[in-house]
């Protein structure tokens, strides 16, 4: 199912066929559509559709083409109409540069009173720019210094990450200011774009990855290839999903679920995903048998909403073996079985040799992913128990520094760092493939500890994302 975050289809160019617009929209798999008014009458039939069709929503504002339109009247009527329960964000809102069709000046200031009312409403936005990125980020960045507070309200305070505040929709500036956004609470969408030849911005999407972007058609304009040059409609979403999947080498599916949930969270859409125990990357089956861990990683958000690619991992009971084993169906689906949560799967050793087995049994491929503090965990060296039951694993090297490993993991670094090296070496001897890992975050001296995981422990070594 894909969320079309970004379509005008109030537009004229629907007038006759709208109706078998949105029900090709539906065939296709669009589970939502973001209507996006531009001024007050087109905000007013953004809603009136959002009203008609239940799998519609509206957003409200003035665009920067139509800045000039917008007066302290106008704006109150946005901020009154923003108050419709099928209203889930302000915009389209931001500076157009490139048309000038209002004077900047002014459209500076209406986006700027625009995010204001976003920030009373405890909105999103969604922003249009064109030929100003930097000036667009310059206001958003103002907006925020001004007011702290927009968005958290509803922040769930043990997760790392705060509510998004919008998205810059139809995203074209390059890879730092993508960063900058993304570090700054928003999203960045792509529409039909991504699918045109020697497309600039597939650099910036190579550069961002695919975890925290929207997907848009941008209808009526936009239409992807090879319906370029075409009128545009939400059902061509999946054109649009195609191509990014490809460029990522994942699935569509990937794509669309991720691109999904971070629409529904920045729109407060629901129904969320219901939690899993086993869950589906590119072409590997998951298991997510637990969600205790001795640690508590600083980078973890296990406490939050533990959700992996748009997966809900927050399980409130933990699996049997059985349920997992039922849930894995036939292992020889898919390139391998993985031990991998929001917890620390060995401390439920006896569930992983218990599924292990089964899957080895019948014909499949396992692999642990593990904070390697598995002997400690179970008070003895498990390593020879897992020999023949577990093909790869993958332990969490985070840091060749004791104290830096205490802090990131919030344990005695001195203890579990040599326990986990510990671990890692055990590993060597029983197990065929063992990878240590780090994140990628700027503070983690990956070129040491690739020497220390390559040279030292004489295993592969690999870079984690952040972020
Ligand atoms: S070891 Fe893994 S599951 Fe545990 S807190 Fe750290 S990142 Fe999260
Ligand atoms: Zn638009």
């Amino acid at each position: 199912m894909y969320i079309d975050s970004h379509a005008h289809i109030f537009f004229e160019d629907y007038k006759t066929d709208r109706d078998d617009v949105l029900q090709r929209a539906q065939d296709a798999g669009i589970e939502c559509i973001i209507v996006p008014g531009t001024n007050v009458e087109t905000s007013k039939e953004a809603l009136e559709l959002s009203e008609k069709y239940d799998f519609i929503y509206a957003c409200v504002g003035f665009h920067p083409h139509d800045a000039s339109k917008a007066n302290d009247e106008t704006l109150r009527e946005i901020e009154e109409l923003s108050k419709h329960k099928k209203v889930v964000g302000i915009g389209e809102i931001g500076l157009d540069f490139h048309y000038d069709f209002s004077p900047r000046q002014q459209q500076i200031e209406v986006f700027e009173q625009q995010i204001h009312i976003a920030i009373r409403r405890n909105l999103p936005i969604v922003v249009h720019t064109r030929e100003s990125m930097a000036e667009s980020i310059a206001v958003v960045e103002k907006a925020l210094a001004s007011d702290g507070t927009w968005r958290e309200q509803y922040h769930n305070e043990h997760s790392r990450y705060s509510t998004p505040k919008g998205v810059f929709h139809c995203f074209t500036g390059d890879a730092q200011q993508a960063w900058q956004l993304l570090e700054m609470g928003f999203y960045v969408s792509y529409p039909g774009i991504v699918t045109f030849k020697n497309s600039p911005v597939i650099e910036t999407l190579k550069d961002i990855g695919y975890d925290h972007i929207l997907l848009e058609t941008d209808s009526p304009y936009l239409a992807p290839a090879p319906l370029r040059g075409k009128r545009n409609e939400p059902s061509n979403i999946p054109l649009i999903a195609n191509k990014i999947a490809e460029i990522f080498r994942a699935s569509t599916e990937d794509v669309a679920r991720i691109t999904s949930y971070n629409a529904k969270k920045l729109f407060g859409i629901e129904p969320m995903d219901s939690p899993r125990i086993i869950y589906k990357l590119r072409n590997s089956l998951y298991l997510n048998i637990t969600i205790r861990c001795n640690a508590d990683c600083v980078f973890c958000d296990r406490k939050g909403e533990a959700v992996i690619k748009g997966y809900n991992l927050k399980i409130e009971h933990e699996p049997t073996s059985q349920e997992v084993i039922q849930a894995i169906s036939d292992p020889t689906k898919y390139d391998e079985i993985v031990f991998c949560g929001y917890g620390e799967p060995t401390i439920r050793l006896d569930v992983i040799k218990e599924v292990a087995t089964w899957v080895k049994e019948h014909g499949g491929k396992v692999r642990l992913n593990t904070d390697g503090h598995g002997n400690i965990i179970n008070n003895r060296n498990i390593v020879p128990e897992l020999a023949g039951l577990v093909d790869s694993v993958s332990i969490s090297l985070n840091s060749i520094d004791p104290k830096q490993y205490g802090e990131l993991m919030r344990v005695d670094g001195e203890r579990f760092h040599k326990a986990m090296v510990e671990f890692a070496r055990e590993c060597k001897k029983y197990i065929p493939e063992v990878t240590m890992t780090v994140i990628g975050m700027d503070e983690i001296e990956k070129e040491k500890a690739k020497q220390f995981v390559e040279k030292e422990i004489g295993v592969a070594f690999r870079v984690r994302p952040y972020f």
